[in-house]
């Protein structure tokens, strides 16, 4: 079945009470009985958090994503967390690519790639961020930038593969400054990237974000290429996350 999501990233925001408040908000009204089971809704919180979030979406029709994920399976790697840990935890879900840590932690594209195939054969779903700076939109080269980022996943894992994970279109100067795509911005972009999967890809969930709200969700998500949406600022308060999600054409 074609799955529309909506995911709320957390960042690195929130005690282990506020967390576990607003996931209980998110579950009293996210279940199975009062949602349509063809849009899925994903938190991600810090990982310190996660196991108490987990508990109080248990009962829910909520999932848990990391927002990161190492690339490597175990070892050596001080302050790392692996796939495997993640799924123990009970997570479904993990962020790969997201425009903070390419800037902030320089993951590059093949790193990028190397952490979508590891979340990937742990059983995870990756959710692949890819997005222009505004230089980039600016200089006209926003597709080659997208469909580049995603190539470079491809060429990783496989056609295949990637076709069965998720795509979050973020324009960088989108991300947390209030400033959104515009929906036709964003339905350029979402259509270029269909195209580019191909045949394989006409089932991927393609989530626009980037200053995502209940004012302006509704019509970036009736564009034809937007399944769903990744929220950062806004997903903090679960009456205002709630309401996009409920936007969501499934
Ligand atoms: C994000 O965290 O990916 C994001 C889009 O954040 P915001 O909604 O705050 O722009």
């Amino acid at each position: 079945m074609f799955k529309s999501l909506i995911v709320g990233n957390w960042k690195m925001h929130g005690t282990a009470e506020t967390a576990v408040k607003l996931a209980t908000q998110l579950a009293e009204d996210w279940n199975a009985d009062t949602v349509d089971s063809a849009v899925e809704m994903i938190v991600f919180p810090p990982f310190v958090h996660m196991s108490a979030v987990a508990a109080a979406v248990a009962k829910s029709a909520i999932s848990i994503g990391a927002q990161n994920v190492s690339e490597y399976s175990a070892g050596a790697y001080t302050g790392e967390t692996s796939a495997e840990m993640l799924v123990d935890q009970g997570c479904k879900y993990a962020l790969v690519g997201h425009s903070e840590r390419r800037a902030m932690q320089n993951e590059s594209s093949e790193i990028v790639a190397e952490k979508f195939v590891a979340a990937q054969n742990a059983g995870l779903i990756p959710i692949l961020c890819v997005g222009e700076t505004l230089q980039q939109r600016q200089d006209n080269q926003t597709v080659e930038v997208v469909s580049g980022q995603i190539a470079a996943v491809i060429e990783r894992a496989g056609l295949q593969n990637v076709c069965r994970a998720a795509i979050a279109y973020e324009p960088v100067w989108a991300v947390g400054t209030g400033e959104t795509a515009s929906p036709e911005q964003a339905q350029q972009v979402h259509s270029a990237i269909r195209a580019q999967l191909g045949e394989a890809g006409i089932s991927t969930p393609l989530l626009y974000g980037g200053s995502v709200k209940a004012a302006n969700a509704a019509e970036l998500f009736a564009q034809p290429d937007i399944n769903g949406g990744l929220v950062g600022g806004a997903s903090l308060e679960a009456v205002e996350f709630l309401n996009i999600a409920k936007l969501i054409e499934a």
